[in-house]
Parts: C-alpha cells; sequence; structure tokens
C-alpha cells in the first residue's frame, strides 16, 4: 500500500486555460511514476471523461472521475443574469463579498449514482448557479450528493477560506456543516504545495482531523505532468491574465501575489519518491509520519472504491416500432415529392445509402429528426407571420447533405448527386456516422440579439 500513492486533484488543459498537460500524456506518464489510478477533477466541468475513460482503458490505468467544482452558499438558482443580480441587491455588503467568492469543492464519483449526480450538478452549475464561474449552492449539494466521495480541498475551499477568515471557530464550524451534509463521505485533504497557504490550512485540518476523526487523504494538485513543464504553466498564465512573463516574475518576487501558479512550482506529477522527499524537506514539521502514512492509504482506498464506477459507453438511441420498414416507406414517398429521376443511378444510391443507415442501426434517428425538422417547418410561419417554413432550419450543411436518403426525407435541401456530393464523407461502413446538426431558429433575420 506504501508504494501506491495516488495523484489527485488534478487539472487537465480544457478551455480553462487551468492546466498544461494533456488527459493522453498524464495516462504515459502515470505508468513512468507508477501510478494505477488516474484522477482527473477539472475546474467546473467534465468534459475530459470521455478522454479520461479511453486514455486509462489503453494504459491499463483505473479510472476515477471527479471535477473541482465551484461552491458558495449564497448561490440562488437563478435562469438569468436578471435574476442574480435582484438577489445580489438585498445582500447586505458582508453576504455580498461572501456571495463573490468562487469556492473550490472536490468531489469524486464513487459509483453510478454518483456520476450521473455529479454530472447533475456540473449541468446545473453550468445553467442555474452561474456567476463568473459554474457555481452551485449547498441546497442542490445536499440534494444530489449520494455516490459521492467530497473533502476539504485546497487552500481555496469553503472551509479553508471560513478558517482564514474567522480562525479556527469559523473554520469548525464550516467543517461542522460539511460533516453534518456529507457524513462518511467526507474527508478531510491534505496537501504538499509551496503555496504560502497551504502549511496554516494543512495544520487546521489536522487539528480538525484529532477534533473530528474525519479521515484523511493526500492529494497532489498537478496542473502538468513533468517539472519542466511549469514554465508553459506559466505562459498559459500570461494568456489567462495578459500579463507579460516580466510582469509575471515581478508579481512572484514581490511575493504579494495571490496568483496560485506562480507561488507554487510544485503541480507536477510526482512519484512516490518524489512526494516522499517533498514530506521530508518541507512537511515533515507539519504532518506527523503516522498520518502521513494513513492519508496516503486512504486516499489509496477512496480511488480502489472509485473504481466501481461502470460507465455503459454503448450509443443510445430511442428505436422506433418497424423502424426500418417506415424509412423505407418514408424514402419512397420522398422519391416521389423530390420528383428524382427514376435511373439506375439513383435507385442504386439509395438503396446503398440505405442498408448501410440500417446495418448501422440510425432508421429511428432519421426518422426522429425528420419529426423534428417537418414540426419546425410547419410551425415556422405561424410563428414568424411569413415563409413557407424553410427559414427555420435552411438548406442543411455539412457532410451531411452528401446524403440522398436525407434529401428523400427532406432534412435537408441540397439534392447530393446533382451536386457530385458523397455520401461516404457523412457515413461510411468504416466509421460511425457524423451527427446531424439541427438547428432551429425563431429569428432567421437576426432582428434578435444579433443571432
Ligand atoms: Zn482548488
Amino acid at each position: 500500500m506504501d508504494d501506491d500513492i495516488v495523484q489527485s486533484h488534478m487539472k487537465v488543459w480544457k478551455r480553462c486555460l487551468d492546466g498544461y498537460s494533456k488527459v493522453q500524456e498524464y495516462a504515459e506518464y502515470s505508468k513512468e511514476v507508477n501510478q494505477k489510478y488516474l484522477v482527473i477533477t477539472d475546474h467546473g466541468t467534465m468534459a475530459a471523461v470521455p478522454q479520461l475513460l479511453s486514455e486509462s482503458e489503453k494504459h491499463n490505468l483505473t479510472p476515477v472521475i471527479g471535477c473541482e467544482m465551484y461552491v458558495n452558499e449564497l448561490q440562488p438558482e437563478s435562469k438569468t443574469k436578471l435574476d442574480t443580480a435582484k438577489f445580489r441587491a438585498n445582500l447586505s455588503p458582508e453576504e455580498d463579498a461572501r456571495f463573490g467568492k468562487n469556492n473550490h469543492l472536490l468531489a469524486l464519483a464513487y459509483n453510478d449514482v454518483g456520476y450521473s449526480n455529479l454530472v447533475y450538478l456540473t449541468s446545473w452549475a453550468w445553467k442555474h448557479g452561474f456567476y463568473k464561474k459554474p457555481r452551485i449552492n449547498h441546497k442542490v449539494l445536499y440534494e444530489r450528493r449520494e455516490g459521492i466521495i467530497f473533502t476539504s480541498t485546497c487552500a481555496n475551499s469553503e472551509i479553508a477560506n471560513a478558517f482564514f477568515a474567522g480562525g479556527d471557530e469559523a473554520g469548525f464550524a464550516m467543517v461542522e456543516k460539511y460533516m453534518a451534509m456529507f457524513g462518511e463521505n467526507f474527508y478531510l485533504e491534505l496537501m504538499m504545495l509551496d503555496f504560502k497557504l497551504q502549511k496554516p490550512y494543512d495544520a487546521f485540518l489536522l487539528r480538525a482531523h484529532a477534533k473530528y476523526n474525519i479521515p484523511l487523504i493526500l492529494s497532489q494538485d498537478c496542473h502538468y505532468c513533468k517539472k519542466e513543464h511549469s514554465r508553459y504553466q506559466r505562459l498559459m498564465l500570461m494568456q489567462q491574465t495578459k500579463r507579460t512573463i516580466k510582469e509575471l516574475e515581478a508579481l512572484a518576487a514581490s511575493g504579494e501575489s495571490d496568483l496560485f501558479e506562480l507561488q507554487d512550482q510544485n503541480l507536477w506529477m510526482k512519484s512516490e519518491e518524489e512526494l516522499n522527499l517533498k514530506w521530508e524537506s518541507d512537511y515533515s514539521q507539519i504532518i506527523d509520519y503516522e498520518l502521513y502514512k494513513q492519508a496516503k492509504a486512504n486516499t489509496v482506498k477512496i480511488c480502489e472504491k472509485a473504481a466501481n464506477v461502470k460507465i455503459d459507453r454503448n450509443i443510445k438511441l430511442p428505436k422506433l416500432e418497424n423502424e426500418d420498414l417506415v424509412l423505407w416507406e418514408e424514402i419512397q414517398k420522398g422519391k416521389i415529392k423530390r420528383r428524382l429521376p427514376n435511373t439506375d443511378e439513383y435507385e442504386k444510391r439509395i438503396k446503398e445509402e440505405y442498408e448501410l443507415i440500417k446495418e448501422k442501426g440510425f432508421s429511428s434517428y432519421f426518422l426522429i429528426q425528420k419529426m423534428m425538422i417537418d414540426e419546425a417547418r410547419n410551425k415556422s410561419p405561424e410563428i414568424l407571420g411569413f415563409g413557407d417554413g424553410s427559414e427555420a432550419v435552411g438548406p442543411g450543411r455539412g457532410s451531411f447533405v452528401g446524403s440522398l436518403v436525407a434529401y428523400c426525407l427532406r432534412l435537408h435541401d441540397v439534392e447530393p448527386v446533382k451536386h457530385g456530393l458523397l455520401f461516404s464523407r457523412f457515413l461510411s461502413p468504416a466509421r460511425g456516422g457524423k451527427q446531424m446538426k439541427t438547428r432551429f431558429t425563431i429569428d432567421p433575420i437576426g432582428e434578435e440579439n444579433g443571432k
């Protein structure tokens, strides 16, 4: 167990520019540093999950699915920016200052319910809790806590912020709140960073451990794979903060910066030896050896537990009754309506496309698209007050217009044979189909919102 430490709290380069390395690089480097588990907890998004699963499979690693969410107790469920603004107007100055904080919260799914709850929570945050960042509140967190492990997280968590603002008493009060919300799924997360707030925060967490006996874990905040990547992380920081490297270095030298990455260049994926060295050189005064060992062992335990998430990755499409037959009939009707030439070329093309669509199990998909597009066309004149319905969906675009079957069904209005467009660009025996992207508009001339 001692040789098996896990790096959690890992950031991957997504659009948030928060971590430099890619999932594939983490997976490859995991082998070099003897990692069995690959844990990815991007900030506010689970967009890296598909890559995490496929790369873990490729490299024989156990994936652990998580997210470092943003949480704010005061965040209301808002539908629009205006809702949030109205809510803020009624806050006291003290509350308003608290409302401004995007506190971090690390969450790891440990079963299928936990996974869908995590998906729910991150979606909720983008849809109903967006204030500078996608945020959740305690109410939704409590409702959707099942199957998820939560930790005290980094020095920018609610617990840490309570502790730094109000000392042990305020910190313990927030710990108690988390204990009441998450019960035995709540862990105290130690980290060994250079960031100046980490040591006092770890020391506080150890006092909380002594007081409440909440289990400890140890994580390593990874923003990139290798030590030398720290430089690239800085380049990303330049982009993010719109500062030059000189300005960033001056900030780092002044010691005043609150930019986390400037205070910490210790964010690479470490081997067991490197972690032990870090503990010996920097943290042995803070974390007692026995507790250090315990925290490492617990980290492996929660990852073993999290390995129970089994995601069914098969494509799920609704199935209509007699889908193949109905599709064939619709094509025949469409052929007449479209007045297609009665030649071998057209017959052969339709037959080939139809057989492949059938074989790939896409008949229902085509028919459902037809229902949606027909409905949009029918409703459009009524909604717009003009036109023949074509305004709602346009003539169609992308590789999809290479399908003669789709033309017969009036999913698009481009005749592919006449224009020399290939069906194989859209769907071929060797690869899965590309998506039909359907967009409906209720404002085809762009009067509203510049759309
Ligand atoms: Zn954090």
